[in-house]
């Protein structure tokens, strides 16, 4: 008789959330991984939890604002189950305007927020308030909401992994599958499920990111020309990421970490003189029609699947663990058809 009811493959925040929602529900887990926790996408440095831009709605955009808007009791009780913290807070996000075609479309995106978002979270434009956090602006405008979020990827794994050997589970680099089988083992995954199949499943695309040492904790983080500039709790501040779809190594870092830096220092006054503190870099897991992919595994008869999170894999991990939680111990399918795995083949 099987000891565990799932056993989960990968140890990253897909496979602990998914892990995790089911050992919070009573059930014996087991997670294998032979990297360790974190050892893929999981364990970077960047953690900005943010919204889509509120309009031209669909399934996967109202999945991640129920994700994003579940986030804090989700790490709030993960971080009491284990005694660790996610470095997670909700301090709200910057973006400058531009031009007065931008500032026009964030207007009328203030509008489909107060509609979407229910008054659970606000898209303002507001004056730029200046100083030496304040991105240039020369509509001298920002977008303010109040919906993003940070975490610190690392640690929230390490939390994770925590909280689910207080509730009894098991987190090992080999043993064997038990009970529900779930398969969470990021690009390597979708690499696999590739070569099952006549063509491509997904891919993983590379990122590089750099963390700077200066406190801005309490601070807004910044989204500047394409870059995520994340104040963490410990007194750094992340840049990322870049997108590289070819790349020879998975995690080494190059000279895309000083244009990153670059960018950053030029964008933002308090970053220009700071020092570095380290680079990283990994590969995110995007399927074929960049959706997760949750529910049966196309090519494992009787097992599932939890991948594709892509660029918001942090942001979707809560809602993502629940949904599989759902479906994996009760049967129970509350899923987008979007994110069926077969929507990938
Ligand atoms: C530079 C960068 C910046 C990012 N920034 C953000 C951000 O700001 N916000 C956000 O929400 N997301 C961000 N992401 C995306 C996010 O990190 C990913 O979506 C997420 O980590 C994917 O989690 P995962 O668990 O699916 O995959 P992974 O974290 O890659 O985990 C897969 C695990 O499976 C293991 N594995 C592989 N094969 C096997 C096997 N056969 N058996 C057992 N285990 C196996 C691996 O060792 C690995 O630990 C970023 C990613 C990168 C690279």
């Amino acid at each position: 008789m099987a000891m565990m009811d799932v056993t989960l493959f990968g140890a990253g925040v897909f496979g602990l959330s998914v892990a995790w929602c089911c050992a919070r529900r009573g059930a014996a887990v087991r997670v294998i991984d032979p990297g360790g926790v974190g050892a893929g996408a999981s364990g970077g440095i960047v953690g900005a939890l943010a919204p889509h831009v509120p309009e031209q709605w669909n399934d996967k955009k109202a999945f991640q604002l129920e994700s994003l808007l579940m986030a804090e009791g989700f790490w709030d009780e993960v971080a009491q189950a284990g005694g660790l913290s996610p470095g997670y807070a909700r301090t709200g996000r910057w973006q400058p305007v531009a031009d007065a075609e931008a500032l026009a479309r964030a207007r009328t995106r203030a509008e489909g927020a107060a509609q979407l978002w229910q008054g659970r979270a606000t898209w303002q434009v507001i004056d730029s308030p200046g100083g030496d956090w304040a991105p240039a602006a020369p509509t001298g405008h920002l977008i303010h909401d109040t919906l993003t979020a940070r975490l610190h990827p690392g640690q929230a794994c390490a939390a994770l992994a925590t909280a689910i050997r207080a509730k009894g589970g098991e987190i090992v680099s080999e043993g064997r599958a038990e009970g529900q089988v779930v398969h969470a083992t990021g690009w390597r995954g979708l690499e696999e499920m590739t070569t099952r199949h006549s063509r491509l499943v997904g891919a993983g695309i590379k990122g590089q990111a750099v963390l700077l040492a200066h406190d801005a904790a309490a601070l807004p983080q910044l989204f500047v020309d394409g870059l995520h500039i994340v104040p963490h709790a410990d007194g750094t501040v992340a840049v990322g990421s870049t997108t590289e779809r070819d790349f020879d190594s998975p995690d080494a870092t190059d000279a895309h970490c000083d244009a990153l830096l670059a960018s950053a220092r030029a964008a933002v006054p308090a970053l220009a003189e700071v020092p570095e503190v380290r680079r990283w870099a990994g590969v995110r897991p995007r399927s074929r029609t960049r959706a997760p992919m949750l529910g049966r595994h196309p090519f494992r008869h009787g097992e599932f699947v939890a991948n594709g999170g892509f660029k918001i894999g942090f942001g979707m991990a809560p809602l993502a663990g629940e949904v599989m939680a759902d479906r994996v111990l009760e049967g129970r399918d509350r899923i987008p058809a979007a994110f069926d795995p077969r929507a990938s083949l």
